[in-house]
């Protein structure tokens, strides 16, 4: 096995170090879609790449996906599903990456802010990759591994399975996504016509860590309508809706419940944003949670923090309003095991031992997992993602490229197939 990711290796890095160069950073505000043109730039490369490899169905869409099908012999359809978009948490233009070949532990000093450096004893993902090839950003940029490596590492999959085609597999059908980093990967993406019977999105980070669980998650709006008088004129009369938002903040769970206070399973309700005016103001919260009863709770907390703001001021009027964004898609998962299994079942054919944690976030596969086709999220070997201290292993990105080529070996075996059989009939797909 160790074989398969060696042979992987080169083209895995070489494709890894063209794509991160393009700018793809996506764009909270803006109401386009995809939010930003520049990601269709990445998307007409690879568009381009995938023909010449010889793929069926390739196509850039509209709405700037990337389709493809790689036809199998056996087996389910298998989505390969990853986002060509780079979060605006730092910069994603004139991205220069970095290769420090077979790193010996020394400091990694980035080359154009020294003050920026990776160090072995601060990182212990780091440490244990000596020897390994280490690709690092300038010290200016974000890298883009989140999620250019699950790009490049379906790529090179697919490149070799193209390339050897007396290799046994399934049907693989890949989808490269925009707009995952602002929250709206899959909001125009058609999961009848993408034909999948199961799916994995490459998004995750350290090699053997396989997502099948993330937060379940709503926004709560809470809108204060106060009373604006002429300040010099106004008493007894003006109701401040800044205050009555800011008293509301201040009756929020103190040392519990919110991020900084939380880890592991734990979930919160997060303010992450104020505005407003003497005469009117909106609080914005995030409430997350694994489960489902507890996210009810959070929502329940604001709800009444705000009925007690009205019965205190009975003239201002106060609106709650709750929006679910995503659910954690192990309830959905849970549904089929063997498709998070084959995850697993793969990482042990490349020689790496799986385990499973919760991601305190969301993803694509969440969302795709709740409207029907069950979406895994599977290690890329990217780290430290939306900074400038971003960090990839080449050996651990070549690795997930090989879990991908056993992932959909497997999936064409006998005992597989007949697993996933079960799957279609659960979730009303069929396979193609
Ligand atoms: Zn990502």
């Amino acid at each position: 096995m160790a074989d398969l990711s060696a042979e992987l290796q080169d083209g895995v890095l070489e494709r890894f170090l063209r794509y991160v160069r393009i700018d793809t950073t996506s764009d909270q505000d803006s109401e386009t879609y995809p939010s930003t043109a520049k990601q269709r730039e990445l998307g007409a490369l690879l568009e381009g790449e995938l023909r010449e490899l010889g793929l069926d169905d390739v196509e850039l869409t509209e709405h700037g996906y990337v389709f493809a099908t790689l036809p199998g012999s056996v087996g389910p359809t298998v989505g390969l599903i990853a986002h060509m978009d780079t979060s605006q948490d730092e910069l994603g233009a004139n991205v220069d990456p970095q290769v420090v070949r077979n790193w010996d532990g020394s400091d990694i000093v980035l080359p154009r802010d020294s003050d920026k450096v990776l160090r072995a004893d601060e990182n212990p993902i780091l440490a244990a990759r000596v020897g390994h090839d280490i690709i690092t950003t300038d010290g200016t940029t974000l890298l883009g591994a989140d999620d250019k490596a699950g790009v490049a590492e379906i790529m090179g999959a697919v490149a070799y399975l193209a390339a050897h085609p007396e290799i046994e597999h399934a049907p693989i059908r890949i989808g490269f996504t925009v707009d995952e980093e602002v929250g709206r990967g899959v909001d125009h993406f058609d999961i009848d016509a993408f034909g999948a019977v199961v799916a994995y999105t490459l998004d995750g980070a350290e090699v053997g860590r396989i997502d099948d669980e993330t937060f379940s998650a709503s926004e709560v709006r809470i809108r204060i309508e106060g009373l604006s008088v002429h300040p010099g004129t106004s008493k007894g009369k003006m109701v401040n809706a800044i205050k009555l938002g800011a008293r509301l903040i201040e009756r929020l769970p103190q040392g519990e419940r919110s991020p900084e206070t939380t880890e592991g399973r734990h979930g919160f309700v997060h303010p992450h944003r104020f505005t407003g005016t003497t005469a009117e103001a909106e609080l914005r919260f995030i409430a997350r949670d694994f489960d489902a009863s507890n996210l009810e709770a959070h929502e329940q907390l604001l709800r009444r923090l705000a009925d007690e703001l009205a019965a205190e001021e009975p003239s201002a009027r106060i609106t709650v309003t709750v929006e679910e964004q995503y659910r954690n898609m192990k309830e959905f998962l849970d549904r089929d095991p063997s498709v998070a299994d084959a995850a697993d079942e793969a990482a042990r054919r490349v020689g790496v031992e799986p385990w499973r944690e919760p991601i305190r976030g969301g993803t694509d596969g969440a969302m795709l997992s709740a409207r029907g086709l069950l979406t895994p999220n599977i290690y890329t070997g990217g780290q430290q993602f939306h900074s400038v201290l971003e960090w990839a292993s080449v050996q651990d990105m070549a690795l997930s490229a090989a879990t991908i080529v056993e992932l959909v070996k497997l999936w064409a075996e006998p005992e597989w197939a007949s697993r996933a059989r079960g799957a279609c009939a659960r979730s009303g797909a069929s396979p193609r």
